[in-house]
């Protein structure tokens, strides 16, 4: 297995990676090339196009001119902050609600209502389909937050349709930030191809429906049915990427959320990341990473730490360390749902055999599951390779422990520091409960 001479991915990374000739992966040349692109003009042509949708909604006697997908997140506070406060559009909030929601999810959910001031329309799903739709995915592809994935690339699509709002924007483009899938240069807009290909695992609602072992029926599937071609075009449905036309760093994006839009990070260690600000909304993400963990090899601080890396804010030695501090971790949560599954851990380890990739796991003498291959224990990188790929170090209190970024991650010292969110406790025993 070869890593990343940057950063901390290895070559079986999902959905793909590639390398180039000086071991460099393709996530950490998107990160290279947004330092080159020229972030003014594309934000004067997000603005142009802003404005002609504007203008067409006014034209058409719509109230909303756009529709902003968001789960309550760091994302989707900012996509909103975006549209609303700087580029004064008035979008349409969509909401999937995946039902398991941590109260702090719920909590940002409701701040970005209130402080936004924007409508909102939430479809849940009812609570025996959740758990129906997550058994089944974790049998058929090792996961089971697929349902998220579904209804958030889903849903949006038939409010637009339904209330004939062309334009949807989403926050970044994950799958070019992450690996590298593809070019920022090339402005990549949402396709249905890729929302099947790889948000579903290439699994449609037919799929689900004609086999009878998952139990589903097409009423049950109703947030999942994605519109047909003819209304789309009709209403001439388009999804754009906010961070192909806007610088979007995470971090950035996180401090002025939490110092100005009353937006809260998590404030103690977690399972799987030593990361307090990403994908905090709900319980199920340290399961997911699990699976990743178990099919994989790698797991959410293998993502968190690149991102550290290619932002020279970590090392490439410190990221190893922590990827092989969190990754394997089974997470406290997984306790929770195997109830909620109504599997046992031992069928769940189960289910995902046969989903484990071969590159990295085999059996020992005693027929338990062995990782052959982890960046902690087996990186063949040579040093000559990992010097030429280093990028310059930021100043001390700026990097991933530094002073500057204390409370937004996990170390050692966390405990000891008041946090910054104590000082934005602005609605939690509010009695207007927007949510
Ligand atoms: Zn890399």
């Amino acid at each position: 297995m070869r890593y990343c001479a940057r950063c901390t991915f290895p070559e079986n990374a999902r959905p793909t990676i590639i390398f180039d000739e000086e071991g460099i992966c393709s996530g950490c040349r998107v990160a290279e090339s947004k330092q080159t692109i020229n972030w003014e003009e594309r934000e004067v042509w997000l603005k142009e196009l802003l404005e002609e949708y504007k203008a067409k909604a006014r034209e058409e006697g719509n109230p909303y001119d756009c529709i902003i997908p968001v789960s309550g997140g760091k994302d989707s506070h900012y996509q909103v902050y975006l549209a609303k406060e700087v580029y004064g559009m008035n979008p349409l909030l969509v909401t999937y609600n995946h039902c398991f929601n941590l109260p702090l999810g719920v909590r940002n959910l409701r701040n970005l209502v209130r402080r936004f001031d924007c409508d909102l329309i939430r479809v849940t799903t009812g609570l025996d389909k959740a758990k129906k739709l997550s058994r089944y995915m974790l049998k058929k592809c090792g996961d089971v937050t697929w349902h998220y994935h579904c209804g958030i690339f889903t849903y949006p699509f038939q409010v637009a349709v339904e209330k004939k709002i062309p334009l949807i924007l989403w926050g970044d483009h994950a799958r070019s930030e992450l690996t590298g899938q593809f070019r920022l240069e090339d402005l990549p807009e949402f396709t249905k191809w890729c929302r099947q290909q790889y948000d579903m695992r290439g699994i449609e609602v037919d799929d689900i429906v004609n086999d009878p072992e998952s139990g589903l029926t097409y009423q049950d599937m109703a947030p999942f049915m994605f519109p047909d071609d003819d209304p789309m075009e009709e209403v001439g449905v388009r999804g754009i990427y906010m961070g192909t036309y806007v610088e979007w760093d995470a971090l950035k994006i996180t401090r002025h959320l939490v110092e100005k839009c009353g937006f809260k990070i998590a404030q103690s260690k977690r399972d799987k990341t030593f990361n307090l600000y990403h994908k905090i909304d709900d319980h199920a993400n340290g399961v997911h990473d699990y699976l990743k963990y178990l099919k994989f090899g790698y797991g959410r601080a293998t993502d968190h730490t690149a991102e550290e890396i290619r932002c020279g804010r970590m090392t490439r030695e410190e990221g190893v360390e922590l990827v092989k501090q969190y990754d394997s971790v089974r997470p406290e949560t997984l306790d929770t749902y195997l109830d909620f599954l109504g599997f046992s851990e031992e069928e769940f380890e189960k289910l995902v055999d046969n989903q484990r990739d071969p590159a990295i796991w085999e059996k020992d003498n005693d027929d338990r599951w062995l990782a052959k291959h982890s960046i902690a224990t087996s990186d063949t990188t040579s040093n000559n390779m990992l010097e030429a790929a280093r990028i310059p170090l930021v100043n001390e209190e700026d990097r991933t422990f530094g002073k500057n970024n204390r409370h937004y991650y996990y170390s050692k010292h966390f405990e000891k520091i008041p946090h910054i969110n104590d000082r934005f406790v602005l609605d939690d025993d509010d009695e207007f409960l927007v949510l």
